[in-house]
């Protein structure tokens, strides 16, 4: 039997494709997963440290994982599968409906909640796993701003303000706590200020009109 077969065959029967022990997991069981995850994460970083594409062996510009080459058909690759979603369906977990504010979104913003809370998690607090934090805030803040108590829409005036700001406080930059939901025009206007200081920056407006 070729090796794919008989992967194939381990897969087919509940066993792991690496070691074939019993696993309820599609591919590999658990033990497998975490070795190859670790194996790719060291490999990645010399290749990376070496300048040297995760992909192929082409350099790499800019301290990117990948060379232009390998960039340009991951990205023709994601939006061929992107695609593939029926309109109204989120592209990137493909079984939520999209959020109706990005029905007609620019194709990779077409997302469900969950994923639009996932990517806020990611890119504001540098983890994914705080999406359900965020949504639990969401709510208790009953969908409104904390500052101007405007109604927020995911997708059309969601911002997440850092209460400290991160520029002046990097130690607070990811901790959960530190954040909350306000519309994207208080967030620019608060900018770089924390609590106090943009409140009194309001009441000196106030005052003056
Ligand atoms: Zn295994
Ligand atoms: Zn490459
Ligand atoms: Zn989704």
């Amino acid at each position: 039997m070729s090796y794919d077969k008989a992967k194939q065959n381990r897969i087919n029967h509940g066993l792991c494709a690496k070691c074939g022990d019993p696993t309820d997991r599609t591919v590999y069981c658990s033990m497998c997963t975490k070795i190859c995850t670790e194996y790719n994460r060291q490999r990645r970083a010399k290749r990376r440290e070496l300048d040297i594409c995760c992909a192929c062996d082409n350099k790499t510009e800019n301290n990117r994982a990948y060379c232009q080459k390998c960039l340009q058909k991951i990205r023709e690759y994601r939006t061929a599968d992107k695609l593939k979603a029926p309109r109204g369906v989120c592209v990137t977990c493909r079984t939520e409906q999209c959020l109706p504010s990005l029905v007609d979104a620019k194709l990779y913003q077409r997302i469900c909640k969950k994923c639009y809370l996932k990517k806020a998690a990611c890119t504001q607090l540098g983890s994914v796993k705080y999406w359900k934090q965020l949504l639990r805030k969401l709510e208790n803040q009953q969908f409104c701003c904390v500052y101007s108590g405007d109604k927020i829409t995911l997708g059309v005036n969601d911002s997440i303000d850092h209460i400290y700001p991160k520029s002046k406080y990097p130690d607070r930059a990811i901790d959960p706590s530190n954040v909350q939901w306000v519309t994207r025009t208080v967030n620019w206007a608060k900018g770089c200020l924390d609590h106090d200081e943009f409140i009194a920056l309001v009441r000196r407006i106030h005052d003056r009109f």
